[in-house]
């Protein structure tokens, strides 16, 4: 049973809102692109992960996917996907990379398209996180259950080598989804008594769920951009030029003439992304590029926003949900 879900993350829908309301020629775009390439790419193996932990066959288990739990008051450890039961646990670290992966025991060295590039040993992630989630349990328990951990690598066209000396620790752990079956029941059954009592792993799960903390990322921080370099303005969605005005009404496109009755709402979630989520008239007006207060209130007054304050200073909350439906 699946206790948590994976959610699209909104760090990529952040970094599209912020690609495409930054200037053509701004320095940070190639390292924006990159950063939400490696994004897109390690969710699509994530999301491959899931797809196979799902056809897991049933037990009495319990799955996590992308938690992040923490350490201390400041730091937090983060997990793909968790499968727990009340006998053992396990961890799934998924890599989406392309091209030839060798696993070395300092590190796992990339070699695509003629580079080759360095990342840390995600047996020794995955084996960091077990180590973590023993201790986790063992503080909330004052026992801690049996657990395992595995690098599934989702890229169907990766090639997977090992270090010599390495190949023989290394080829148990790095696997493909198509293993997950295999190697999960494999450690099922040499882990068959319960040790955690069912009220005590209801416990537990209570306690992943509430303890989950989500990474926020300031990406203005991350990416050296100022809130003065995002365009303010309504995208054309027949041109894709930022270039609709108000009129009648209705938005209408001041270079290709197209209209569209709904065009502030991505603008809209755009805002949400890139600033947060509570707007005041005078906001809304500033980024859609409107003059007139009484349009501005109308569009605020048709979205049925929650607000707070009197009409002069109040503050409407926008959410994606609503915004992207
Ligand atoms: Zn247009």
């Amino acid at each position: 049973m699946v206790k948590k879900h994976r959610k699209f993350p909104i760090a990529i829908l952040m970094l599209e809102a912020l690609l495409r309301r930054l200037h053509p020629q701004h320095p940070s775009r190639a390292k924006i692109k990159f950063d939400l390439r490696v994004r897109r790419s390690g969710y699509y193996g994530e999301t491959q992960l899931d797809y196979h932990m799902a056809h897991l066959p049933r037990k009495n288990h319990y799955i996590f996917h992308d938690l992040r739990l923490p350490l201390t008051n400041k730091d937090f450890f983060q997990i793909d996907s968790l499968l727990l039961s009340s006998s053992y646990f396990m961890i799934y670290e998924a890599k989406n990379h392309a091209g030839t992966l060798t696993f070395e025991e300092q590190q796992m060295l990339q070699t695509y398209e003629g580079y080759t590039e360095s990342y840390p040993n995600p047996i020794v992630q995955a084996e960091n996180q077990q180590y973590h989630m023993e201790k986790f349990i063992g503080k909330h328990f004052g026992f801690t259950l049996p657990g395992t951990s595995f690098v599934v690598v989702t890229n169907p066209s990766s090639i997977i080598k090992f270090a010599t000396h390495y190949e023989q620790i290394a080829s148990r752990k790095v696997i493909r989804p198509l293993a997950i079956r295999q190697k999960s029941e494999g450690f099922w059954d040499h882990h068959p008594i319960p040790l955690l009592s069912h009220a005590n792993l209801q416990k537990l799960c209570r306690l992943l769920l509430k303890l989950h903390t989500p990474l926020n990322t300031n990406i203005f921080k991350t990416f050296d951009v100022k809130k003065s370099d995002i365009l303010p303005g309504v995208f054309c969605s027949n041109c894709q030029s930022l270039s609709m005005a108000r009129v009648f009404g209705t938005w209408k496109c001041r270079r290709c003439r197209y209209l569209d009755k709904h065009a502030h709402i991505p603008a809209l979630a755009d805002y949400y992304l890139l600033n947060g989520d509570t707007i005041t008239n005078r906001q809304l007006r500033q980024f859609l590029q409107l003059d007139s207060v009484t349009v501005a209130t109308n569009l605020l007054g048709a979205l049925r926003l929650p607000f707070d304050g009197t009409f002069k200073d109040r503050k409407y909350y926008l959410s994606l949900e609503r915004l992207r439906n």
